[in-house]
């Protein structure tokens, strides 16, 4: 495995790591989820990505079990959540990242988990109605209290960043250190244009999601969609309709002869390649059982083989992207 910086900061990410989106108290238990967890740290991953709103916080919790399972010691891996989205449909609990629901946020989530805190935390969108400056104080307040190590955002605008940059500059704040972009061969200008300027700019650090747009990369619904994947889950007819798109299934055909060459798998060749950009600081690959993080994390192996000659294959097989 190979380890890079969070942007400028000290810490270092495995560059693949594993994430527990959907997945976790939807799909998968305890123990399913300790084996995916097992199976990716044994391959050197140091990362578990999660969020609060997670199958309503169920996810936290089953990450939390987990990990008391395996009992690894606490300094070998990071931990995330995120805030944003809420548990509770009020006015200052939902949809929102004001001072009071941030403050409560951590202590619920660290709850969930059973930890004493989380490595990373991530404003898990940007909120219009609350001033960009409360949310850097109440982020830069988390730190302090030691209940998170480095805060960053998801999704955020390039500009929206500056200016939390800005903020935390003017007063002495912690900075933003990271950001969770989707990232993938059909979702790519946020991370290759937009966020340009902030890499050397800012410092900014990259853990990016949906490395095989929810399963599609994998080639698993070239034919249909199979039983017990994510798009035949029910309540995810929205994601089955943004994710696999005619184009979509056309380009991944297109790849297969890539793939073949390589001596890889569709997934393999979709995680090495936004692995291989070097702005991304760790693609958060997901997984409903042990045996895909296995399948996934080989992708490593693939990362070199993808030169100037290869990388020109994959654009013309894939030329639709946004
Ligand atoms: P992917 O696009 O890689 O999709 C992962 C899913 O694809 C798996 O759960 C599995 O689903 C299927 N899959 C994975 N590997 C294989 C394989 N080798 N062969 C066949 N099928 C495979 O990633 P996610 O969309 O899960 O995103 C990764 C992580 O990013 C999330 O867990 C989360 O932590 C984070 N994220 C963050 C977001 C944000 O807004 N900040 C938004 C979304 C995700 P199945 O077996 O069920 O079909």
């Amino acid at each position: 495995m190979e380890y890079k910086r969070l942007g400028n900061a000290g810490i270092k990410v495995s560059a693949l790591s594993l994430g527990s989106w959907i997945t976790y108290g939807k799909q998968v238990d305890v123990d399913t989820a300790a084996a995916s967890l097992k199976a990716a740290y044994d391959e050197g991953v140091n990362f578990f990505d999660n969020a609060e709103a997670y199958e309503a916080g169920k996810s936290e919790e089953i990450m939390g079990a987990a990990l008391r399972k395996l009992g690894w010691r606490r300094g070998s891996y990071l931990v995330s959540t995120k805030f944003f989205w809420g548990l509770r449909e009020n006015p200052n609990e939902w949809h929102t990242l004001n001072r009071k629901y941030l403050l409560e946020a951590i202590d619920g989530s660290l709850k969930r988990f059973g930890l004493d805190y989380v490595d990373l935390i991530f404003c898990h969108r940007p909120d219009p109605d609350t001033p960009i400056e409360e949310t850097v104080f109440a982020m830069s307040d988390i730190i302090a209290s030691g209940k998170t190590l480095y805060w960053g955002t998801s999704e955020w605008s390039a500009d929206q960043l500056v200016e939390a940059y800005a903020v935390a500059e003017r007063h002495h704040l912690r900075k933003p250190q990271m950001e969770q972009p989707q990232y993938n061969l059909f979702v790519r200008d946020r991370v290759e244009k937009e966020y340009a300027r902030l890499y050397t700019g800012l410092g900014l650090g990259l853990t990016t999601w949906s490395p095989l747009a929810s399963g599609v990369l994998s080639g698993k619904y070239n034919d249909g969609i199979p039983e017990g994947s994510r798009l035949a889950l029910s309540g995810y007819d929205w994601l089955k309709s943004s994710a696999m798109t005619r184009d979509r299934l056309d380009s991944v055909k297109r790849l297969e002869p890539i793939m073949r060459e390589l001596g890889c798998t569709t997934a393999q060749l979709a995680l090495a390649w936004c692995a291989r950009n070097p702005n991304v600081s760790t693609v958060i690959t997901g997984a409903s059982r042990p045996e895909q993080v296995k399948e996934n994390m080989k992708a490593m192996d693939i990362v070199a083989k993808l030169d100037d000659s290869v990388m020109k294959r994959i654009e013309e097989a894939v030329p639709d992207h946004e």
